[in-house]
């Protein structure tokens, strides 16, 4: 094992190594897929498909009572749904525990980890005592074995934990892809357990799961991950780890830890302030291209740009420019970014997109109606999300009967009520395009001496339920000729 007091950077492996780059997410299946952790697997999978590495997805499923396969199931749908794609896994932890326990006993061995066999009442009549003398509470080391030290009698019945026998004095160092130099003192972290207990009944010598800080540096090991990208929650956790790669002789990966998102009250963003699950903003209605641009940027900047795809983030994102303060979640701004990307989809992929939000309506459409696809051309630039376009493609399918306000407004007028019966009679016989129903509104608003607005407006409100839609012409075309008339004449009545 090497000094603790020798100072090491992170970045070690990559000076005169050059290691094929590989990242890693590496979720809990506690829960769904959290926004925070959608970003970090972007910035990894951007960063490997920068450098033309590789990209694992790790489920970290050592905390049983927790973990659920739902949750997995939920972290494979946004995984998908996000288009962020892994070249290895999912692996999951449950399924390795055997060559964690084998690098414990390589430790127990090498004198880098012991048993510890203290009863949950003694750790809290250790931690009791050190509050009372005031001082930080801590493993006292009781268990750790040191040349010439007489360790306690094996108690009977106790299943002992492994602990990981963290360095003493120096300190940890490492220069962080996102805060910079970070230095932690070895005296500020105790012994950490690194195998829970065997399970009750199992034979003597059985060792028991993995703790996260364990399980994280013999996966980033075995996998030959280069670059971890995390939350900065984890920075506390950082200096065991990379004691323990030093325990095991190993290369160092670079850590990047990302700060927090914040709410739009400027706290923790959390669920209590809107959704923070990434599949909740599948079913709000937004791009996943649009979601992965927006948190992006929460995080990380090239220039000025705003607005890009998915294929610019991965030529610009070498890992440079992520920023070291907390971001604040904008729905505002999300819209925004969504409203662009609405725009820029291809119209046919908005019909096979719209289909899931018209059946929430209980409107049942067919994704492959080149009709559907032409409607979500002509209304995608009003609409900041698919549950949006929904709403107005809803005109087409099902009555949208306008207000007692538009049609007192606009429907009660006598000249308008006359240019619209000859329109209604004209529409009978005219062939159902664009440019016939153009000319059939422009002779008719001829006849009855009428400017656009007096007889487009009544046609909206009649036709649609509101007052403004794009150019009416386009919009009727769109529609069923009968569906027209019908709504005309009801609007007459
Ligand atoms: N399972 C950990 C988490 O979800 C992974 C942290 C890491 O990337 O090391 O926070």
């Amino acid at each position: 094992m090497m000094a603790g007091n020798e100072v090491r950077h992170a970045g070690d492996r990559a000076e005169g190594v050059s290691a094929p780059v590989r990242t890693r997410i590496a979720p809990s299946p506690t829960g769904f897929l959290h926004l925070g952790t959608a970003r970090t697997a972007l910035y990894s999978w951007a960063y490997a498909r920068h450098h033309g590495g590789q990209f694992v997805l790790r489920i970290e499923d050592t905390d049983v009572a927790r973990s659920t396969q739902d949750s997995v199931n939920q972290i494979l749908d946004a995984m998908r749904w996000l288009q962020l794609d892994y070249d290895e896994g999912p692996v999951y932890q449950m399924q390795r525990l055997e060559r964690y326990q084998a690098v414990a006993e390589q430790m127990i061995a090498a004198g880098t980890a012991y048993r510890c066999y203290c009863t949950p009442a003694e750790l809290d009549a250790m931690r009791e005592a050190q509050r009372a003398r005031g001082e930080k509470t801590r493993y006292d080391g009781r268990w750790r074995p040191a040349p010439g030290k007489v360790l306690p009698p094996v108690p009977a019945g106790v299943a002992p934990v492994v602990r990981f026998a963290n360095p003493v004095d120096g300190s940890v160092s490492w220069s962080d892809l996102v805060k910079g130099p970070i230095t932690i003192r070895n005296e500020e972290i105790d012994d950490l357990i690194i195998l829970r207990p065997p399970a009750e009944g199992a034979p003597t010598g059985a060792l028991g799961v993995p703790t996260y800080n364990f399980a994280v540096v013999v996966d980033d090991l075995d996998m030959r991950i280069t670059h971890v990208f995390r939350g900065d929650e984890h920075i506390n956790n950082t200096p065991w780890q990379i004691n323990i790669f030093r325990a095991l002789q190993a290369p160092l990966p670079q850590f990047g830890h990302c700060p927090i998102i914040l709410g739009d009250d400027g706290q923790k963003l959390s669920k209590r302030r809107g959704a923070v699950s990434v599949m909740a903003y599948e079913e709000m209605g937004y791009l996943p291209e649009a979601m992965l641009n927006y948190l992006a940027r929460l995080g990380w900047s090239h220039g000025d740009d705003e607005l890009f795809s998915r294929e610019q983030m991965v030529q610009w994102f070498d890992g440079s420019h992520l920023a070291k303060s907390p971001a604040q979640w904008d729905p505002a701004k999300l819209a925004w970014v969504n409203t662009h990307h609405l725009k820029a989809a291809p119209d046919e992929r908005l019909a096979t997109l719209v289909v899931r939000h018209l059946g929430t309506l209980g409107i049942e459409a067919n994704a492959g109606d080149a009709r559907l696809a032409r409607r979500c051309a002509l209304l995608k630039d009003r609409c900041a999300t698919l549950v949006e376009l929904a709403q107005w493609l809803a005109m087409f399918e099902r009555p949208s009967p306008p207000s007692a306000e538009d049609r007192a407004a606009h429907l009660a007028n006598a000249s308008a009520r006359a240019a619209m019966k000859s329109l209604c009679e004209r529409f009978a016989g005219v062939a159902w395009e664009k440019a016939d129903i153009a000319q059939a509104i422009k002779d008719t608003l001829a006849q009855h001496k009428l400017k656009m607005p007096q007889l487009a407006i009544p046609l909206r409100v009649a036709v649609c339920g509101r007052q403004q839609t794009p150019a009416i012409d386009a919009v009727l075309a769109l529609f069923d000729r009968a569906t027209v008339i019908e709504r005309l004449s009801a609007a007459l009545m």
